[in-house]
């Protein structure tokens, strides 16, 4: 246990672990809640409820200062200021708002740099836009005995003057942290709008825009401890003033007539229609629950079990490990000659919930040459005894696979 820091009175909090004995490895893909952002959301219900931005009744101005009051937390949170956070209902979601906003800015002369290790959240969007503008999609490769990205070709590809770099923070597959401060740096110097998308990163590791200097940073809410349907587009201001409207509706605009509008300023130009209210509550509830603890301390503890949980895998011969990274809260493996949805299934049985497949991740899987992999991911909430059980039923698996 780390000095100070108790996580069996954290786990307590999750209601998940109180109806169930299970052991949940499978955070990259969601975060179980605490109780306090469910009772945050069941009270945002529960309160008179009423429309945001919308109304001069007393319900309706209360919710709206939650709302914004949530919009300061999530800001606070990352270092920025209210004004740069767009509500989204996640990080595909902001990916995609940045890439049709921004599409207006590309011709076919142009490209996009996207990396192989990408989450299809990160590759789709810039694919159907490369093929609506004739913008070429080039890939930063990935070096598979490492799982890094090859910085020596992502430094050529810059040579080429892309107009945007789309890298994740943390791949949800090897749980690589990528280098994003100096590959930012290096975009910029290139003339580069830079974006992140953080779903796996901001998890495990406070962050400052300021310091980071991206240009856009994406996250979503259910990774984080919060609910689903809600995520993050953070913008500097001038990258912000650069995007086309996404979403036509009401509460984008200040003025319409017949045939035309005028846009509201930022950020309610890209939030058009009913707001995920709740969501947002929901999500700032999250994010002061983790404030309360050292998040030093809980990086401590999450390094200790993944390290308990890497040594346990490399000790089995059976195990191949897909680019394991030393710091990390994500591992990926194989078994040869058995298939990952039965390894899956057969922990299922034992009541350890892991992912098995592509992961989203079509590109970086054929790049590693498998199928697919068996995920275990970690949350604040694990403990040495997961891993252990998770081992346990590991070997259990193994044997009955022969
Ligand atoms: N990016 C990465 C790296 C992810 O791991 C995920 C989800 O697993 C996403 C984007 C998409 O997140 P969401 O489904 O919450 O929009």
């Amino acid at each position: 246990m780390t000095d100070g820091f108790d996580p069996y009175a954290l786990r307590a909090q999750f209601p998940a672990f109180n109806a169930s004995d299970w052991v949940y490895l499978d955070s990259a893909a969601t975060a179980q809640k605490p109780q306090c952002v469910i009772d945050a959301i069941c009270q945002s219900y529960m309160a008179p409820v009423a429309n945001v931005h919308r109304g001069q009744h007393q319900a309706s101005l209360s919710t709206t200062a939650q709302f914004e009051q949530a919009r300061r937390e999530v800001a606070a949170f990352i270092d920025a200021n209210p004004s740069e956070i767009i509500w989204t209902r996640g990080a595909t979601e902001a990916i995609n708002l940045l890439a049709y906003s921004l599409s207006h800015t590309l011709t076919a002369n142009d490209c996009i740099l996207v990396s192989e290790m990408e989450h299809h959240a990160n590759l789709l969007p810039w694919q159907l836009i490369a093929q609506r503008t004739g913008a070429q999609l080039v890939k930063i490769p990935c070096c598979v005995s490492t799982g890094q990205l090859d910085m020596d070709a992502y430094q050529q590809a810059l040579t080429t003057r892309p107009r945007i770099v789309a890298i994740s923070h943390v791949s949800n597959v090897t749980g690589t942290r990528h280098p994003i401060e100096a590959m930012t740096a290096l975009a910029h110097r290139h003339g580069a709008t830079v974006i992140i998308d953080g779903a796996q990163g901001i998890v495990h590791e406070p962050l400052s825009m300021q310091t980071l200097n991206a240009d856009f940073y994406v996250f979503s809410g259910h990774k984080l401890y919060g609910p689903t349907g809600i995520g993050v587009l953070y913008g500097k201001p001038e990258a912000l003033a650069t995007l086309a409207p996404f979403h036509g509706g009401g509460k984008m605009i200040t003025d319409v007539t017949f045939d035309d509008h005028t846009l509201a300023p930022i950020p309610a130009r890209f939030e058009a229609g009913t707001p995920n209210t709740a969501g947002a509550i929901g999500l700032a509830a999250a994010i002061q629950w983790l404030k309360q603890y050292d998040a030093q301390a809980i990086d401590t503890h999450i390094s200790d079990c993944y390290q308990s949980l890497l040594d346990g895998l490399k000790q089995r011969p059976a195990i191949k490990l897909i680019c394991p990274q030393p710091h990390s809260t994500i591992v990926s493996f194989v078994v040869e000659g058995e298939h990952h949805a039965d390894i899956a299934e057969l922990l299922s049985q034992q009541n350890v919930a892991v992912r098995s497949g592509h992961h989203c991740a079509h590109p970086l899987i054929k790049a590693l040459g498998v199928e697919g992999t068996v995920r275990v991911s970690l949350g604040a909430y694990n403990h040495q005894e997961d891993i252990q059980r998770f081992l346990t039923a590991l070997d259990k698996t193994l044997y009955l696979l022969g």
